[in-house]
């Protein structure tokens, strides 16, 4: 059986205090989600908004939920209310749909840029163009209920830790980048969310500040 309080445990003896745990419990049960908010875990990270939904309600709700996976702009509006952080936006499209439903609710939605810095072609994300493209743009300024607090992106799956880092490197280079052509004075663009189960401490290495783990806390998924 999975100790996932254990688990736990054993994670932030290799992470900094500085680094945030997203702990990524797609496909797992509510009551293993239950057992690591016990174990003290206040961030979850789910990927399909449906799944998301019916697990909310049957837990705490000083949980914080982030959003990490593609999402459709059809799915915005049921999680606008309530999510902490949306760190897959990948197209302005997508960023204007969050704006809209959020102006609705009244709130402002932190998100995060998802970047395609994988070798694999199926990986979503913005390019460093497209996403200054963006954020130049005047349509980008009028979008007043979003704040933009930093960037995410995902490894290819490989076990060449090498390879990983240069991507993983190449993310943080963007980053900079972003926050010094269009976030200097903005202390909220602040987070490189990157590092999942196989690569976390090569994207701590690299500069990460909040590490998606699934498996290394929940135990092996049959897929997802
Ligand atoms: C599933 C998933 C993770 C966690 O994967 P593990 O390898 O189980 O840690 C992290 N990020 C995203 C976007 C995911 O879909």
């Amino acid at each position: 059986m999975t100790d996932i309080a254990h688990n736990i445990r054993v994670l932030k003896e290799q992470i900094p205090a500085s680094v945030k745990i997203v702990a990524v419990s797609k496909t797992k049960p509510v009551n293993d989600i239950l057992t690591a908010y016990e174990a003290g875990q206040r961030i979850f990270g789910e990927n399909r908004v449906q799944e998301l939904l019916a697990k909310k309600d049957q837990l705490p709700s000083d949980i914080s939920w982030h959003l990490i996976g593609h999402l459709q702009t059809n799915k915005v509006k049921q999680i606008i209310p309530f999510v902490s952080l949306i760190h897959s936006i990948d197209s302005f499209r997508l960023l204007t749909a969050v704006n809209n439903e959020a102006v609705k609710t009244g709130r402002v939605v932190n998100c995060l840029l998802q970047f395609h810095i994988a070798s694999e072609e199926t990986k979503f994300g913005f390019d460093e163009s497209e996403a200054s493209e963006m954020l130049e743009s005047s349509s980008f300024k009028e979008l007043k209920n979003v704040r933009i607090c930093g960037v995410m992106g995902m490894a290819t799956l490989t076990d060449d830790q090498k390879a990983v880092g240069k991507e993983f490197g190449n993310l943080r280079v963007i980053f900079n980048n972003l926050k010094d052509k269009y976030f200097r004075d903005n202390a909220g663009f602040s987070e490189l969310s990157m590092g999942m189960s196989g690569d976390f401490k090569t994207a701590i290495n690299e500069g990460s500040t909040m590490v998606r783990i699934g498996s290394l806390i929940f135990g092996e998924r049959l897929n997802r």
